[in-house]
């Protein structure tokens, strides 16, 4: 063959959690819907990591191959399996999990949980990005790589903000009683709280800090938990939410328009008044985030 390819690092690597997707087709055409976004706007080739059980990676790389591209200089494939993954990061997760033995079905919840520990998982990779599958590129996913350029020294993860009220909700009874806190507030006051749709990792930097390290050797997020006084399951986003509260010089704000939160389900639960200050976002989106199960727009 006379087809000349990329030099393997000429791929950037993308991380995406896909599990449970045998028969569940929602999510296979989500995940459809992104890569093909994704392929639309791409001017480099994409390491695409997946971190799946057997049965959902091979349904993502038949559906690649078939509906998204098989073009081997535009897209490579790996497969994490979510049974090693656990293995690997079993010691780092587990003080977390005893948190909701009781009321969750902690399997989904472990393979959230992984990417707090993203740099353990991909000892040889250097940055990555990770996205949901429910989202929608607008523009080339090299843009938004670029920002790892913007990290100070101390930052290791990029997130956006969460653009709903969501924190104000679950850290209610923290703010009673301490009322000059901006934790919760909307991201002209104070931190909103983060949104896990979209996220930078610097693993080097994660690595290298040993601040980072030792927080997730101790448990130390499940003080955090105990003292903002978090309602609720301690979900990924709960958890880059605390650490964001407590470490912000970690963390690398994002740009809105680069996690376009659409779900707006607190408006009509409770914060109808404060919604706007947290949804708003001038800027033209460059990722679609469809949450909580919502429609995106026309594209
Ligand atoms: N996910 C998955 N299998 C599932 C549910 C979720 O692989 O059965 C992954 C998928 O990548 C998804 C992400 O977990 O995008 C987070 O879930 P979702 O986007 O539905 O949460 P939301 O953004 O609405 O909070
Ligand atoms: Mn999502």
């Amino acid at each position: 063959t006379t087809t000349t390819l990329p030099s393997a690092d000429a791929y950037v690597p993308v991380v995406v959690i896909f599990t449970s997707a045998d028969r569940n087709w929602t999510l296979v055409h989500k995940l459809i819907r992104c890569l093909r976004s994704m392929f639309a706007f791409a001017t480099a080739p994409v390491n695409l990591i997946f971190i799946s059980d057997r049965k959902s990676f091979d349904v993502a790389e038949s559906v690649i191959k078939r509906n998204v591209t098989s073009d081997k200089a535009r897209v490579r494939i790996s497969f994490l399996d979510l049974e090693d993954a656990l293995l690997i990061t079993a010691k780092d997760i587990q003080p977390l999990q005893e948190r909701f033995r009781s009321n969750d079905s902690s399997y989904s919840h472990n393979v959230f949980l992984l990417s707090i520990v993203m740099h353990k998982l991909l000892p040889f990779h250097h940055q990555v990005l990770y996205v949901d599958v429910d989202i929608a590129f607008q523009a080339d996913f090299s843009l938004l790589f670029k920002h790892f350029e913007r990290f100070s020294p101390d930052q290791l993860i990029g997130l956006a903000y969460e653009q709903q009220p969501v924190y104000r909700h679950a850290l209610e009874s923290f703010r009673t009683t301490h009322p000059n806190t901006t934790v919760g507030e909307p991201p002209n006051k104070g931190h909103p709280g983060f949104n896990t749709g979209v996220i930078l990792f610097d693993l080097d930097k994660m690595r290298s800090n040993k601040k980072f390290s030792s927080v997730l050797a101790k448990a130390s997020i499940l003080n955090l938990t105990a003292k903002y006084e978090l309602q609720g399951n301690l979900s990924n986003q709960d958890t880059f939410s605390l650490l964001g509260f407590e470490y912000p010089q970690w963390f690398y704000v994002l740009p809105c328009e680069w996690n376009r939160q659409l779900c707006a389900w607190w408006k009509n639960n409770g914060f109808a008044h404060e919604f706007k200050s947290y949804h708003v976002c001038n800027k033209t989106p460059k990722i679609y985030h469809a949450n909580c199960n919502t429609k995106l727009p026309l594209l």
